[in-house]
């Protein structure tokens, strides 16, 4: 049925007999593969047509009880949601439809329980299948320290190739390149040497850094003849990380080329965290239905601290104090201490569960030689996150290294934070 109306019987649209039977053995997590394959399908038409499936259970002429098509982005899969409530009509207790979907449930069990992590498997965002997961419905990626099924795949692909590329980690004055965005792609392309797409495709071989080599249709020419001996049950796709000062909600806004338009929303997090870029997008490449070939049809943007520094950022707090560290590195290098900054990207694991301190200090006094690790924690950003941070976080991160607690506010007096930052860093 459309959305429109109330779904009482001439507004609605039978699903056949063997289809029906094969959705609801999907939907109680009994079904064959290919009760699967047919799930998907309807779920995936009626997501793109922007319908709704009606229950008949109550007969034909009172409103039904109603599905909703949704996708699980971090399962990757299609479901069913049920929408109750709100004095919506509820199924009869023997309907199949009267719990909620048996895999909606594993999974969400499944993603309660798992810390931010690395993806399994390759570094692929792109599934073969007859349903093409571009047409992944826009989520707005919202918080990503919220763990669950709204981080992106693709946000972890990103962060994955940050962490082993690490340009999440600023050196220690002396012992690093002079910062650069040069640096900072090579040293991304350096990394993708060690991750793998598919069994046997380095993740560089189809790995671009320059938009130019969108508007040569490079990326395009070498994905199209790899894509004849891609190994089978993977899909061909190509990935492009780009600095982009800002983006729209379909547009990469590049400093010195055209935009780059992706075919579905950008993912990103949410304006209310970082309301502005810089940002370190990654662009998945592959086949696109409506494209009728390859053609740029995912993208998530990560901000990231500035054009030299792709360095990952959750707040316009956090960037605000990676910068004042940054410039400290510079007075306490002048007293003869070494400090190198990491803003790790996954959860580190503790004896009392998964913890993720905003950044982490590696502190080299080099006239005594003594070294020492500080978990810097911004608190403070609002209600939810700051009791979260009191109770949950601190305890796991104080089994790591000592924590230095700082309020969000305390940015707006940068001298009196700096003052403060130089006492705990210096370990007076
Ligand atoms: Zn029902």
């Amino acid at each position: 049925m459309d959305k429109l109306h109330d779904g009482t019987e001439p507004h609605r649209e039978a699903v056949p007999g063997d289809m029906l039977a094969a959705l609801i053995r999907w939907y109680v997590g009994k079904g064959s593969e290919t009760d699967e394959k047919i799930g998907v399908m309807l779920v995936h038409r009626a997501k793109m047509f922007e319908r709704w499936l009606a229950c008949d259970c109550l007969g034909s002429y009172r409103p039904p009880p109603l599905l909703s098509p949704a996708y699980l982005s971090d399962a990757e899969t299609f479901y069913l949601r049920r929408l109750t409530g709100e004095g919506r009509p509820e199924h009869l207790t023997d309907c199949p439809f009267y719990r909620d979907q048996a895999e909606f449930e594993r999974q969400q069990r499944k993603l309660d329980a798992k810390p931010l992590a690395p993806v399994d498997g390759y570094f692929a965002a792109l599934k073969p299948l007859g349903e093409h997961l571009a047409q992944q419905p826009i989520s707005d990626a919202a918080d990503n320290r919220v763990r669950g099924p709204s981080t992106p795949r693709l946000a972890r692909l990103l962060w994955q190739l940050i962490d082993a590329a690490e340009t999440n980690v600023i050196g220690a004055i002396g012992h690093r390149r002079r910062p650069s965005i040069r640096y900072e792609y090579e040293r991304l392309r350096d990394a993708a040497r060690d991750l793998w797409i598919a069994p046997e495709i380095p993740l560089a071989a189809h790995f671009y850094t320059h938009p130019d080599d969108f508007r040569t249709q490079k990326i395009y020419a070498r994905l199209r003849k790899a894509a004849k001996a891609w190994p089978v049950n993977h899909e061909p796709q190509a990935f492009l990380a780009a600095f982009a000062p800002s983006v729209t909600r379909r547009e990469i806004i590049l400093p010195e080329a055209d935009p780059i338009i992706i075919a579905s929303d950008i993912v990103k997090p949410a304006a209310k965290k970082v309301e502005r870029g810089p940002y370190l997008v990654l662009v998945a490449i592959g086949e696109h239905a409506q494209a009728r070939g390859y053609a740029p049809v995912r993208a998530y943007a990560q901000p990231v601290q500035d054009g030299r520094h792709f360095s990952p950022i959750h707040s316009n707090a956090e960037r605000a104090l990676q910068e004042l560290l940054m410039r400290l590195q510079w007075l306490l290098n002048d007293k003869g201490i070494s400090t190198r900054i990491k803003k790790p990207v996954f959860d580190l694991d503790t004896e009392l569960g998964p913890c993720r301190p905003d950044f982490i200090v590696d502190v080299l006094d080099r006239r005594t030689q003594r070294r020492r690790l500080l978990n810097l924690e911004l608190l403070g950003y609002d209600a939810e996150t700051y009791c979260r941070s009191k109770e949950v976080t601190l305890p796991r991160l104080r089994l790591r290294a000592p924590v230095v607690e700082i309020e969000v506010a305390e940015l707006a007096d940068e001298a009196a934070l700096t003052d403060r930052l130089m006492l705990a860093l210096t370990g007076v």
